[in-house]
């Protein structure tokens, strides 16, 4: 007799959304956000699965009175919900680690692996989840090949669009993190797409190339990341010389680049300049337009007029650097031995960029024990408001939106409150890890690193060279591209015996890399160096 595993175990996505009725779709969507724990809130056994979620109790069972039908109930509701969504989402998710499939074939750990074979398999692996996961795509363009394509993943809800360009790596765009971020130049939705259409064009239209229509400027995503131009092969002689010196190679001058984009604009062509070209733009004029002051602040800080007039309070030498050092970068690491003031120096640096970057929302999210520390210090270093986020959903939602520049919230919340977090627009966004951040692969830091804001700082405790995955993962957060794609990262640091059991980290496989990662993001402030006698 089959018992509730070999059901479960064959239990499809549409199985699942029919089982919860009309609305099945929207409910297992919205129950896959909830943060369930395998261990603690999951029995799985002959007879019945259940979860527990504190509010609801789900329970799912092989229905007695139908063959291989199964029957699902929740202990608040009585018609289909979200709890049920959740469970069955969490089944649809986790077969592997419920014990409902076996699992893959083991891997060559990557360490051991060259960089082209390292490649080769991660293209493999994506090119098996285009061909296994099931998702819908909706073309913009009616019946055209070269369009963009909207790509719903049908497990988990999500969608991205896929501005598809052509049939190599390099040459198609989409807006997944894992397109921006793995170098490869393609991702599984690419990848699904090219698989759909292959099917839906005849062979003529397949060959025929992608005809660019307007001028624009994009980044591509390769192993490094450049910023380029692309012109229409109709476009004029005239024109074509305007932008000759950016034609098919990396534009590092942005200020000619954007003089020429002027010029053409007012030859009545049309530019067209990606979100993503138009972000990594400004932040090479941002960059710019600081290093002056930063480079003079960080020369001698100890007798900049700064360490008086930042705050209401004086800093100290090291303090002044390392808040110089965050603004100079736009986005960065601090990491400040304990009770050195990591505070005081987040304060500095959403002082200093108000000065020079005109940032009006300030985001900190901490430790519930820290929130009251961060209110207090900014009233007394600074005449700004500070909105700390207590109280009921309806009153947080209000909160967020509030006319302060400073708000406080602790992680928790960051979680609960992800969909009014996101409305606003944050300037800064400061995350104060505490003593740390036990786990950075939870749900919550995911949620976290998700958030989207043009300056980003990162407090932290404990020095990081002895945390390399937590290293990788707060670098994610500031510049997800800056330590490649992870399989990389840790193929290039972590050595590990052929089982792929951790031995321990290459010091720096990669010289140039690594020291980079050294000065250019995360800035040390001992304590030794700090208490240098401020000169009165
Ligand atoms: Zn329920
Ligand atoms: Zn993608």
């Amino acid at each position: 007799m089959l018992d509730i595993k070999d059901i479960l175990s064959h239990l499809s996505y549409k199985q699942a959304c029919k089982l919860l009725g009309p609305e099945g779709e929207k409910f297992i969507r919205t129950g896959g956000q909830f943060e369930i724990s395998l261990e603690d809130q999951v029995i799985l056994n002959r007879d019945f699965f259940q979860l527990d979620m504190e509010e609801a109790v789900v329970t799912i069972s092989l229905d007695p009175m139908k063959e291989k039908e199964l029957n699902c109930v929740c202990s608040v509701c009585n018609t289909a919900c979200n709890h049920k969504g959740a469970a069955l989402s969490l089944i649809l998710e986790e077969k592997l680690a419920l014990g409902l499939s076996a699992p893959p074939p083991e891997r060559v750990p990557i360490e051991s692996l060259s960089e082209q074979e390292l490649v080769e398999q991660e293209l493999k692996d994506r090119i098996e989840r285009a061909n296994t996961q099931k998702m819908r795509i909706q073309p913009f363009g009616k019946n055209e090949l070269w369009t963009d394509y909207s790509v719903t993943n049908l497990a988990s809800g999500k969608s991205y669009r896929v501005a598809l360009r052509g049939w190599e790596r390099g040459e198609s765009y989409c807006t997944c993190p894992d397109f921006r971020k793995n170098t490869l130049g393609t991702c599984k939705h690419i990848l699904h797409v090219i698989n759909n259409v292959r099917k839906r064009f005849r062979k003529n239209i397949r060959e025929t190339p992608f005809q660019i229509k307007n001028i624009c400027v994009y980044l591509r995503y390769g192993t490094d990341l450049e910023l380029r131009l692309l012109i229409p092969e109709s476009l004029d002689s005239k024109s074509t010389e305007t932008v000759r010196p950016f034609i098919n190679r990396p534009i590092k001058d942005v200020h000619k680049l954007l003089k020429q984009v002027n010029i053409l604009e007012k030859e009545g062509h049309d530019v067209i300049i990606y979100p993503d070209a138009e972000e990594f733009i400004s932040r090479m004029l941002y960059c710019e337009q600081v290093k002056l002051k930063v480079e003079g602040i960080r020369k001698d800080p100890a007798r900049h007029p700064l360490r008086k007039s930042l705050l209401k309070t004086e800093l100290l030498p090291y303090q002044l650097d390392g808040i110089a050092f965050a603004v100079g970068l736009g986005r960065a690491v601090i990491a400040d031995d304990m009770g050195l003031g990591k505070t005081i120096q987040g304060v500095g640096v959403a002082e200093l960029l108000a000065q020079d970057a005109n940032i009006a929302k300030v985001l900190i999210i901490c430790p519930t024990s820290l929130k009251s520390q961060w209110r207090l210090e900014i009233e007394r270093f600074t005449d700004r408001s500070c909105r700390l986020i207590i109280g009921n959903a309806e009153e947080r939602a209000a909160q967020y939106d509030s006319h302060s520049f400073y708000t406080v919230c602790n992680y928790e919340q960051v979680l609960r409150d992800i969909q009014n977090i996101e409305k606003i627009k944050w300037d800064l966004i400061i995350l104060d890890e505490g003593q740390r951040i036990k786990n950075w692969e939870t749900k919550t830091s995911q949620v976290v690193k998700a958030l989207k804001s043009p300056f980003a700082l990162v407090l932290t405790g404990t020095p990081l060279e002895n945390r390399l995955e937590e290293l990788f993962s707060i670098v994610e957060f500031i510049d997800d591209r800056h330590l490649g794609p992870a399989f990389r990262f840790y193929n290039t640091y972590r050595v590990t015996d052929e089982k792929g059991k951790l031995l321990g980290y290459k010091k720096s496989g990669q010289p140039e890399k690594s020291a980079q990662t050294g000065t250019y993001t995360a800035h040390t402030c001992r304590s030794h160096k700090g208490t240098a006698a401020p000169n009165h």
